[in-house]
């Protein structure tokens, strides 16, 4: 990070926290040349991601696509506010995938990560995702996959 006064890039970080619902990083710092103290508000950006679909085809992480997924599976669930749940819920989703520091994830470890906090409080939603994301058209094949989720 660069000094906007003196462009040393010699700075440290005095404080931080997360704002707006955990999207963005709030940094304050200060430059080790100057003494100049500044904020700087990082946003989560996975734009360079690679997603690896099932079919081994890659693409870029796309937000709409990861919001759209979730909002169709909270169908018929009983929310207050669906649009902002989904929305914060994809946010959620998205920061813990910035955590694993990934350049390339594939879809199934997307929906794994989706999977492990819907199975908690939602689960409606969670068994319409898991259909979704798994193309599940018969009831075993529900069956088979919810025996993986139950044992861990
Ligand atoms: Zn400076």
């Amino acid at each position: 990070m660069e000094c906007p006064y003196c462009h040393k890039a010699l700075t440290e970080v005095t404080n931080s926290r997360p704002s707006r619902g955990n999207v963005q990083i709030w940094r304050r710092r200060k430059c080790l040349n100057c003494g100049e103290i500044f904020t700087t508000h990082e946003i989560i950006d996975l734009s360079q991601l690679v997603v690896i679909k099932k079919s081994g085809k890659t693409e870029m992480f796309s937000h709409i696509k990861l919001y759209s997924g979730i909002y169709g599976a909270t169908i018929g669930a009983r929310l207050p506010n669906r649009e902002k749940t989904a929305e914060k819920f994809t946010r959620d989703v998205e920061r813990q995938i910035l955590f694993l520091k990934k350049k390339r994830i594939s879809s199934q470890e997307i929906a794994d990560i989706v999977l492990g906090k819907l199975r908690k409080d939602h689960t409606g939603t969670f068994l319409r995702f898991l259909a979704y994301c798994k193309d599940i058209t018969n009831e075993s094949q529900m069956k088979r996959e919810l025996n993986k989720y139950a044992l861990n």
